[in-house]
């Protein structure tokens, strides 16, 4: 997943931003707004349970490709049919995050058949879908007292790829969840308590700034990171087992 580094190509994350005042960021959530402020002096409690309400919803942050969609497998099957002659590596073999560094150390003429597969039309809305994910979004966008978004990054080369995003999203999960989808490049902006990403490492700018993002990073096991020192963080191994309703409710005992 060679998403290079270029800066921010689309982002809903401010659409979500303005909406976060009310919502339990870990900073945000402590300062009501001005309402809820009225609400206290003029007496008007409900407006004050509201708030409290509300700063104890759990927002859950899903990444997309290898957390719902599964980019690695559709990625190899689609190389192997385009170049069948050309050296790949087996899922068991996969070692870091980006495919096309690892194509390279191969043959670097390699880098480019990679890119080709993956920035195709059609690739991102054909991706399978990760066993149980879809399932498990639905249930946690039931749970009481949650909100659930995905946030993915797109390509650089965004051509076909953002539109294939909001299709993929629409036909596996339905209209009401592109109203959920956050693309952008910089996960670090977006406000949540959880984020779920197989990435090992999210960089971005509130991090460069020593910061830290709002979110707890939560990894997701994929082929490419099992080996990978994820640094104390928490993994997601699948979304079968039903571990992820106890992760999620750790987390809630925390915000
Ligand atoms: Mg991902």
């Amino acid at each position: 997943m060679n998403f290079g580094r270029a800066p921010c190509i689309i982002s809903r994350t401010f659409r979500l931003l303005g909406n976060a005042q009310l919502v339990s960021g870990s900073t945000w959530g402590r300062f009501p707004s001005t309402s809820v402020i009225m609400a206290r002096r003029t007496g008007k409690i409900r407006g004050y349970s509201d708030f409290c309400r509300e700063r104890n919803r759990l927002r859950v942050l899903l990444d997309m490709d290898m957390v719902l969609a599964d980019f690695e497998e559709h990625f190899l099957t689609k190389y192997r049919e385009t170049y069948p002659d050309a050296p790949y590596v087996k899922a068991e073999d996969r070692d870091g995050f980006w495919l096309r560094d690892q194509y390279e150390k191969i043959s670097p003429n390699l880098k480019d058949k990679v890119q080709s597969i993956y920035e195709a039309e059609f690739f991102f809305r054909d991706l399978p879908e990760i066993p149980g994910a879809i399932e498990a979004a639905q249930e946690i966008n039931k749970m009481e007292d949650v909100d659930v978004f995905i946030c993915t990054s797109p390509l650089v080369q965004y051509k076909y790829c953002v539109k294939e995003k909001f299709e993929w999203v629409e036909q596996h999960l339905g209209m009401e969840w592109v109203e959920k989808l956050i693309i952008t490049r910089d996960k670090t902006m977006v406000q949540g308590h959880v984020l779920i990403d197989d990435k090992p490492k999210i960089k971005g700018k509130v991090i460069c700034c020593l910061s830290i993002p709002s979110w707890k990073h939560v990894v997701f096991t994929a082929c490419h990171n099992r080996r990978t020192n994820i640094h104390g963080r928490r993994r997601l191994d699948n979304w079968t087992d039903g571990s992820w309703r106890n992760l999620l409710e750790d987390i809630r005992k925390h915000i």
